[in-house]
């Protein structure tokens, strides 16, 4: 693939949080792409088998991958990788991302989220490596007033963990400001899903899932007994939540398409797009059609609303499509049936039954 300032050398990009759902399918597609790849992961919400079997995948690009097991809270680790590899660019995955935990826990939110975001930022800086992949989030518009969201709409967070993400997106800016030479672009993503088409890769969230999909899938292997539907009063087609899923495999490659932005427009400045399919669909109709892909009756139980979620939430795409050239290529068919592939074969996740709670 050619990236427009160094056709012939092969670009090297660090990932952090690279072992994690998002970062794993994301490093597969750098593979593919022909991008040399290194991972920066403590392995606190992941484990080394996710990049073992992304190696595998990638054939025989997969020799282009290294990982280093370090916490981007230790600034002389993440130094002493800097001093051995020259990176092009960095995508950083890396954080704590549960929105009910960052509420119980909002020391370590902020404690983990600034501190690893903050040292990242100073090395890249000392090291002369400005170009730059933030994963934001669509938790950024708050209880957006009107949709789709389009990426100037008024920000706000609702909790401790939105906190994190619009201050790291109001920190990329400042950077930005005080030193045009860094090229940014703040990725927001909307409702990731599904797995890598090949079941190999795919979400394995420690303990109870806080996501609809994953729980969904859970229940699908006999994990969970019930979908508790979190109200169905909303003012929707059903009552129930409307979101904007979106498959991992497509926002994997919106990661591939802001790099090759950065690396070709050198005014980019800090850039901000949302990640979507800018199509909403209900948690009923997300369990109607994963129903329908695997064949299997996920029985419900509507309860009460779960504080602080919103009605209704999708993207508006047109800038990722006219800016990026991106634009996301599978439905909810497609994930429903990737996500059903994934959990048939590996219904215990990456580690078979070794621990875990269940029902
Ligand atoms: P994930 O938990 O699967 O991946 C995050 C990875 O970061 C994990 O492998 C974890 O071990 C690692 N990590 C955390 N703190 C670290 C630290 N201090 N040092 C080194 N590694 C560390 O999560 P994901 O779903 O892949 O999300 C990736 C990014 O995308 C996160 O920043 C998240 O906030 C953001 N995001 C996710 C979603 C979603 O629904 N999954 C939606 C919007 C934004
Ligand atoms: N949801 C649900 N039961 C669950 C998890 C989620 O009904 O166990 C609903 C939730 O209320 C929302 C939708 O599914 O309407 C997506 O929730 P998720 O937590 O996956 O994404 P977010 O709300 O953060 O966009």
């Amino acid at each position: 693939m050619m990236n427009g300032t160094d056709d012939l050398q092969q670009q090297t990009i660090l990932v952090t949080g690279g072992a994690g759902y998002i970062g794993s399918h994301t490093v597969l597609q750098l593979l593919q792409a022909d991008y040399k790849v290194v991972v920066v992961d403590n392995l606190s919400n992941s484990v080394e088998e996710a990049l073992k079997r992304v190696a595998d995948l990638a054939g025989s690009n997969g020799r282009n991958l290294s990982f280093y097991k370090i916490d981007l809270c230790d600034k002389n680790a993440l130094e002493n990788i800097f001093m051995v590899t020259r990176f092009d660019a960095v995508i950083h995955f890396a954080g704590l991302k549960a929105v009910g935990e960052s509420v119980a826990k909002p020391l370590s939110y902020y404690y983990n989220n600034f501190v690893s975001t903050l040292n990242l930022l100073q090395v890249m800086n000392d090291k002369g490596c400005k170009k730059l992949v933030y994963s934001s989030s669509a938790t950024v518009y708050g209880q957006p007033k009107a949709v789709p969201c389009t990426e100037d709409f008024p920000l706000e967070a609702l909790n401790p963990y939105g906190r994190t993400k619009l201050c790291a997106e109001q920190i990329c800016n400042d950077l930005h400001i005080g030193d045009p030479e860094w090229r940014i672009i703040l990725l927001r993503y909307f409702n990731p899903v599904a797995a890598h088409p090949s079941g190999e890769i795919g979400e394995d969230p420690l303990g109870i899932p806080n996501n609809l999909m994953p729980f969904v899938q859970q229940v699908a292997v006999g994990r969970r007994r019930e979908l508790a539907v979190f109200g169905n009063d909303y003012p929707t087609r059903d009552g129930t939540g409307v979101r904007d899923y979106i498959h991992v495999v497509d926002l994997a490659d919106g990661h591939i398409a802001a790099l090759e932005k950065l690396f070709n427009l050198s005014d980019i400045g800090c850039a901000v797009y949302n990640l979507g399919t800018g199509k909403g669909t209900s948690v009923l109709e997300m369990v109607a059609a994963f129903e329908k892909a695997s064949g299997k009756v996920i029985p419900l139980k509507v309860v009460d609303r779960r504080p602080g979620d919103c009605s209704e939430v999708y993207a508006a795409t047109n800038k990722a499509e006219q800016e990026l050239g991106w634009k996301a290529r599978y439905g909810i068919e497609e994930m429903c049936r990737d996500q059903w592939n994934w959990a048939n074969k590996n219904p215990w996740g990456y580690e078979g039954s070794l621990e875990k709670d269940c029902m």
